[in-house]
């Protein structure tokens, strides 16, 4: 039980790969605030699988692009389960469209829910962790936000702009015990790459060397070795889990 003692909140926790952190830090010993804007099912049910293995959760419904609303969130959760060490910024929406046909509206919905949510949960979590002196922060990333990918210019945008959010965290924190990092995921099955088309699945798995794409718990157990003291001499980095896909 690493993280026995502390508290976690995951962004988007309540599927997907936000989910199997969650229930990966629960694993771990810590108490998970889980976030999420839609899907209360899905965020209950994950609630009801920690509360079930023995820990402990809560699930806050938050739009993570809104700042006063993030601040009630970070509020309540340290209110339940103590202040937050621990913040997975994984909420993240993926539209795919050419840019000479993508409005200003979809071009902000993408940056501000990826990358803007991201500013939003550190500004809010920050002065607890420097008073702390200890935080891990850690940014789900994507490979594509490495690469680049084509129609998916907002996006990569984003994702290429939580990469510097990372390290622009790591050096303004590093002082205080707080580190920042980031997970690049490769192509991982989740509800978000159920849209893709058959043809580019196949292209996107012709790009990763092992063979195959990777599930949830193949982030997830990256986001535990951050989350855990075993890192703490590790900060602003970008570790990918993709198979070898970016190398
Ligand atoms: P997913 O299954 O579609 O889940 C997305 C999660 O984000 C859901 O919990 C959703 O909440 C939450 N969310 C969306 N908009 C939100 C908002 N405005 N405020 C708060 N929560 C919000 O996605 P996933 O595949 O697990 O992806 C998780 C992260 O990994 C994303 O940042 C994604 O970009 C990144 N990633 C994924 C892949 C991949 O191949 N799957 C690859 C690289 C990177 P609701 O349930 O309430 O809708």
């Amino acid at each position: 039980m690493t993280l026995a003692g502390r508290t976690a909140l995951v962004t988007g926790g309540s599927r997907g790969i936000g989910r199997a952190i969650a229930m990966a830090l629960a694993r771990a010993g810590a108490a998970v605030g889980i976030n999420y804007v839609n899907d209360a099912d899905a965020a209950a049910d994950t609630v009801r699988e920690i509360d079930e293995a023995g820990g402990s959760a809560v699930a806050v419904r938050t739009d993570v692009r809104d700042t006063e609303a993030v601040a009630k969130m970070v509020a309540e959760v340290r209110a339940a389960l103590g202040p937050v060490g621990i913040l997975v910024n994984n909420a993240g929406v993926l539209r795919d469209k050419p840019i000479t046909f993508m409005s200003d509206q979809e071009w902000d919905d993408v940056v501000d829910i990826n990358l803007r949510g991201a500013f939003t949960c550190i500004k809010a979590v920050g002065r607890d962790m420097m008073r702390a002196r200890y935080g891990r922060i850690i940014n789900i990333s994507s490979a594509a936000g490495i690469t680049g990918d084509a129609m998916r210019a907002s996006y990569v945008a984003a994702k290429a702009g939580m990469i510097g959010l990372t390290k622009a965290a790591a050096r303004e924190f590093a002082t205080s015990g707080v580190t920042a990092n980031a997970i690049a995921p490769g192509v991982i099955e989740t509800d978000m790459i159920k849209a893709l088309s058959d043809a580019k699945r196949a292209a996107l798995l012709e790009r990763v060397p092992l063979g195959h794409f990777g599930e949830p718990d193949d982030v997830a157990r990256a986001a535990i070795f951050l989350a855990s003291d075993r890192s703490g001499y590790i900060t602003g980095q970008v570790l990918s889990v993709d198979g070898g896909m970016v190398m």
